[in-house]
């Protein structure tokens, strides 16, 4: 099976890449490289391109006769989709969109997609199934929900076959330290904790400590970008015409804000100078993902349960890449 990664420049993408070639998928990232780096990908298997090149990617499509698509292309900033809506829903409505029309002129019927955890908006419960409401609260949840419905619809009108992969917080790095986290701005709380001890910055500020939480800090579900990886692999091991899942994945546990501070002093052995500040805006206090459907439907499990893991490996990523792929 050929398989094109659009956006497989990017975080989660390139991890992504990686795993398919190792488990011998023919691949090819298609990329802008924007917001992606031409560094995390082998330059052998890099078509630079725009989701919004229609024609591009029906020659791309053709050319290298792909059979599935990995979707990972998207603006990803929460507080960016509310100052820029425009822009959230050209590049990932109108962007998947016409790449889902490139599928269709091509007759490419496999796409594994990856969602989030965004388009369920402020949860009634938790652990979050799949059945919770889908209701967001910013831009941004709003173009994957969007998409999702797209995929449903492209999918009874002409037989695309989907697995929409709701992540919830992507978090680590390719334990080899090749691979890992590169934003700029860089907005995400491990990320900003390990420059912080690393002396890149003077401090984290934390999102608002008056939660309804046991610490009273925001608690988040962080899932390891490798076994992201691998639940897109068994994702595409079953998608094909007729498919239509939709997945949360995450590990089921919950750290705070509070405790992942702490775990990032273990791990680095440095103090992390905190300061508190107010909340963020559409901060939801608890996101944590029942997984099981994903772990039943996909026969996959997360294999770094332990969050002081996850720091592990982006501590030997930041460590090592200072500035990234830029070091
Ligand atoms: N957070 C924080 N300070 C920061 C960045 C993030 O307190 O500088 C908190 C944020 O409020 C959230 C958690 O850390 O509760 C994870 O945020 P991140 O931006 O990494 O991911 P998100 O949950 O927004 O996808």
């Amino acid at each position: 099976m050929n398989v094109l990664v659009v956006g497989g420049a990017g975080y989660v993408g390139s991890h992504a890449v990686r795993l398919l070639t190792r488990a011998g998928y023919p691949v090819w990232v298609y990329d802008n490289c924007q917001r992606g780096h031409r560094a995390a990908v082998p330059a052998e298997l890099l078509i630079e391109g725009d989701l919004l090149d229609h024609q591009k990617l029906v020659d791309v499509l053709r050319d290298k006769s792909i059979d599935a698509v990995m979707h990972f292309a998207a603006f990803a900033l929460v507080g960016e989709s509310v100052s820029d809506p425009a822009g959230y829903y050209q590049n990932n409505v109108v962007g998947t969109l016409t790449l889902l029309n490139a599928m269709r002129t091509t007759n490419v019927r496999r796409m594994v997609f990856s969602s989030t955890c965004a388009t369920y908006g402020i949860p009634q419960s938790v652990p979050i199934s799949e059945e919770h409401a889908q209701m967001p609260v910013n831009p941004y949840g709003f173009t994957k929900l969007c998409i999702e419905q797209a995929l449903q619809d492209y999918a009874h009108a002409y037989d695309l076959g989907f697995v929409a992969l709701r992540y919830f917080n992507a978090a680590g790095a390719s334990p080899d330290g090749d691979l890992g986290e590169d934003h700029t701005p860089e907005s995400h709380l491990i990320p900003l904790l390990l420059q912080t001890a690393l002396g890149q910055r003077k401090h984290v500020t934390i999102f608002g400590q008056d939660y309804p939480t046991a610490d009273g800090t925001c608690i988040r579900d962080y899932i390891h970008v490798d076994d992201l990886g691998t639940a897109h692999i068994k994702a595409l091991e079953q998608v094909a015409p007729g498919v239509q899942l939709k997945l949360n994945l995450g590990t089921g546990r919950g750290t705070s804000v509070s405790s992942a501070i702490e775990t990032s002093e273990l791990v680095t052995g440095r103090k992390i100078p905190t300061v508190i500040g107010d909340r963020r805006a559409g901060d939801p206090p608890e996101l944590v993902a029942d997984s099981r459907r994903a772990q039943r439907q996909l026969d996959w499990e997360p294999q770094y349960l332990d969050f002081k893991q996850i720091v592990e490996t982006a501590w030997h990523w930041h460590r090592t890449h200072p500035h990234g792929y830029a070091t």
